[in-house]
Order: C-alpha cells, then structure tokens, then sequence
C-alpha cells in the first residue's frame, strides 16, 4: 500500500477561504473585522519567521493585526503591562506572544495574564481546563489543525486506537485530549515510554516528539493514518518530521508530508480561532 498525501496547504487554504466569509460578516455587523495582536521578544529568527507568516495571513485575511516587538531586554514588568494594554484594547480580539521567550522572562505569568477570551493559542490554564473537562474553547492552533485533516480525510477517531508521541503542552496533550473528546482510545507516549510497541497498535499516530526518524516504518500498522508534527532542521538545512517518511508511506494509508502537512494548518487554525474569539466578543 502506497499512503495518500494528506495536503495541508490545501486544507489551510480551504479554512481561510471559510474565513474570509466569517470576516465579512463581522464587518457587517460590527464595523469592524477580527483583530489580533502578536508579540515578539528579542531576535530569535525562527520566531520572527512565525510571526512574519502569522502577520501576512492576518493581513491577507483582512483582520486588524498589529505587531509589538520588544527589545530582549524588556522587563517582565513592561512585558506584563502591555499584555493588559492589548487586554483592555476593545480592537484586539486575539493575543497572541510568541515563544520561546527570552530566559530572564517567566513565560507562564505572561500566558496566564492574558484575557482567556483573547487566548488565541488555547496556552492559558482556563482554556486548557475547558478542553480537558470536554468543553473546548479557545484550543491549541496545531492539534486543532490535526483534528480538521482528519475530518477533511473521514477520519473518524470514534473507538480507534489513537497513539500520540510526545506530551508538550501545546502539542501532544492537548492532542490526545481532543481524540479522547472525539471518543479515540487515546496513548499518550512520551520518553520513557516503548513508542515502538505502543505505535505498531495505532490506527493512527500523532508524532509530535522533535527527533527526525524516531517513528520508523516498520512501527506502522498496515493502513495507519500517520500525521507527523515534527519539524527538524538537518544539519543540510533540510526540514524533516519525526517519521521516516518513504518507508511509512508504504504502509499508511493516509500521511501528511513535511513540510506541506502540519504546518500550514498551524496558522490557519489561529485565524480560525481570532474569528471564533471574535464572535464570541461581540456578539
Ligand atoms: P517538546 O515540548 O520538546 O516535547 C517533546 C515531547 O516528545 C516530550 O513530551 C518528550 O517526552 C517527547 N520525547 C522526546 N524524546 C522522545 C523519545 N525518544 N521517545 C518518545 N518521546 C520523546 O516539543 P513540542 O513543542 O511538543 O514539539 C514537538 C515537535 O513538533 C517539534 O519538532 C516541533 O518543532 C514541532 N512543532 C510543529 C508545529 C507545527 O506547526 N507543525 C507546531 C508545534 C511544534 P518527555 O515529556 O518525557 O520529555
């Protein structure tokens, strides 16, 4: 069996096309359209990457979106006021600040500071609660992602055997949680956990670990849906997942590429989730 590509740029182009509708909508009835409002701390240029992509979408979009970068030697003082400013700013539906932050900064306080109704990346303890109790709100952007590939491949998680590889806060428990909600029989791994074995019983995994090749194809139950988060650069400069990509793809029956999987739908789900904190702002 040779997989299906799961195309990612093509199911974050359909997500915007869907929020372009939403956007015009607002503007009808509120006079205005969705803002967000980003901000970057210090130089890290794989955040100013992201950030640079989050603002052209936002833009392309039609959303209010405004930038604030900060010096890397900004307080957490200064930090934490403009946090309250973009609060308090009626405009600013969506707030979102990249990390890493700088080390001297306390990343939590930042993220718990923000308004839970502005929390358009799902990090705040309120939304993750929400989302652990079953009732889902502002949820993580890249797992929220996942969950529309499936839909868009008919995938129904519903008494499948669900294998996540990694248990981060933005990527593998919020995962796990929305296949729990969506009724999978959900295994989280982690480091200490024997991938191997858990994978080779998976219906469909979610590797979301940072090591190039740690899932390799032999772990793939014949007809898996395989979805790889991983993005790692190689010493060529060459972005890679965390799957042995050719080999898997010869036993899946649904994967996602890297790049051109997981990631664009990263960006699209945070849009989506501006319109949704949007809406639920004004109306
Ligand atoms: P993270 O915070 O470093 O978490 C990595 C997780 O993998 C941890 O739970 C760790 O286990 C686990 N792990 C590490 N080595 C392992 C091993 N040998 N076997 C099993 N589990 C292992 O990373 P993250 O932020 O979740 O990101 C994971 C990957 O996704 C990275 O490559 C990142 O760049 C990528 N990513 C992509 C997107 C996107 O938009 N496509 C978005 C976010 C992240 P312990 O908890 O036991 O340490």
């Amino acid at each position: 069996m040779t997989a299906q590509l799961i195309d990612g740029k093509a199911i974050a182009a359909k997500v915007r096309a869907e929020l372009k509708d939403d956007v015009a909508a607002m503007i009808a009835r509120v006079g205005r359209p969705p803002g967000i409002a980003v901000v970057r701390v210090g130089d890290d240029p794989a955040s100013k990457v992201y950030v640079t992509s989050k603002e052209k979408t936002a833009l392309e979009l039609g959303f209010g979106s405004w930038h604030h970068h900060l010096e890397a030697t900004v307080t957490q003082a200064e930090l934490m006021a403009l946090v309250r400013r973009l609060n308090a700013d009626p405009a600013v539906d969506g707030i979102l600040v990249q990390l890493p932050l700088p080390r001297h900064l306390d990343a939590n306080a930042v993220l718990e500071a923000i308004d839970p109704a502005k929390d358009v990346d799902g990090f705040h303890a309120l939304n993750a609660g929400l989302l652990f109790q079953g009732r889902p709100r502002l949820v993580a952007c890249t797992p929220a992602g996942v969950m529309r590939m499936l839909e868009e491949i008919g995938f129904d998680p519903a008494g499948r055997n669900c294998v996540v590889v990694g248990r981060s806060n933005i990527v593998g428990r919020p995962m796990g949680l929305l296949l729990l909600n969506a009724s999978a029989t959900v295994t989280i791994c982690h480091s200490k956990s024997d991938v191997a074995a858990e994978v080779r019983r998976a219906d469909l995994v979610v590797a979301a670990v940072g090591v190039p090749k740690l899932i390799t194809g032999d772990f793939i139950k014949p007809g898996a849906v395989v979805i790889d988060v991983g993005m790692n650069r190689t010493p060529e400069g060459k972005l890679v997942g965390d799957v042995d990509f050719e080999p898997a793809r010869e036993r899946a029956s649904f994967i996602t590429p890297v790049p051109g999987g997981v990631g664009p739908m990263t960006i699209a789900m945070l849009m989506s989730n501006t319109v949704t904190a949007a809406k639920a702002r004004t109306s």
